[in-house]
């Protein structure tokens, strides 16, 4: 990537955070990004990529990655796996929440690793179909990292599966995108853009970048009674008992 297209996809992904950040804080309960690395439980961190948080999970002796971030050269997610004395051939598998661009970008560093999506993102992640969202349908071009060639995993809704050695266990969250997935490693529960911590708990993402905004509620519906102590999200951090934080934003609802 050009020094100039970098700048650029910058310049949007920060009037793009903005504008939705600003939205957010007048017109939802939403939060703001709590911070430019953060550490949740159980080793992991989140590091955060021109916009979005990709989450560095450790793995035996490797790790995995949720989500690869915004920026194709995956520079804070390098710079962090060198703090932690690893590099790109330490990243075992990817867990992608959803194939939105700000999540997939960095793949193309880590060209060794298996990656895990929900099946009915496949077709969006190889660029098949568009979003359907119409902002996520804007931005898509801005995006223009090729198609990944890793190994490709499809996860089916309820699955459970041994990666890079982890427990693994996938829940569809369709609405976001069709095939967004929450994944579930040990205490902690992992959902992207389907779920986010609010001000007050969580929160569903705006309709207009949805590929189906009408299933984003009954989507959280499925995580209702979820066994985790933290839930970490694509663009704003970490919410500490999801469980309970799911049942006030339903009962809200009602
Ligand atoms: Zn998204």
């Amino acid at each position: 990537m050009t020094p100039g297209r970098r700048r650029a996809l910058g310049v949007a992904g920060v009037v793009l955070v903005g504008v939705a950040g600003t939205f957010a804080w007048l017109f939802q309960d939403m939060t703001l990004p709590q911070g430019e690395r953060i550490e949740a439980i159980d080793g992991v961190v989140g590091v955060e990529t021109s916009g979005s948080f990709a989450w560095i999970v450790p793995a035996g002796d490797g790790v995995v990655l949720v989500d690869a971030g915004a920026d194709p050269d995956a520079e804070a997610l390098l710079a962090e796996l060198g703090r932690q004395g690893r590099d790109a051939g330490d990243v075992r598998a990817v867990l992608l929440t959803h194939a939105h661009g700000d999540h997939t970008g960095g793949l193309r560093q880590f060209p060794q690793a298996e990656i895990w999506i929900g099946a009915d993102d496949v077709a969006l992640l190889r660029k098949e179909r568009t979003p359907i969202g119409w902002i996520p349908r804007m931005m898509a071009p801005l995006f223009d990292a090729p198609v990944p060639d890793n190994p490709l995993e499809e996860f089916a809704d309820g699955d459970t599966h041994t990666v890079a050695g982890l427990t693994v266990k996938g829940t569809a969250v369709p609405g976001h995108t069709l095939g967004s997935m929450a994944w579930q490693v040990g205490d902690l529960l992992f959902t992207g853009d389907a779920l986010v911590a609010a001000r007050d708990g969580v929160t569903v993402l705006f309709a207009w970048i949805a590929d189906a905004p009408e299933r984003q509620v009954p989507s959280v519906r499925r995580l209702v009674g979820v066994e985790a102590a933290m839930m970490a999200d694509g663009h704003f951090g970490l919410t500490p008992e999801p469980a309970d934080a799911i049942d006030r934003f339903l009962a809200a609802r009602q």
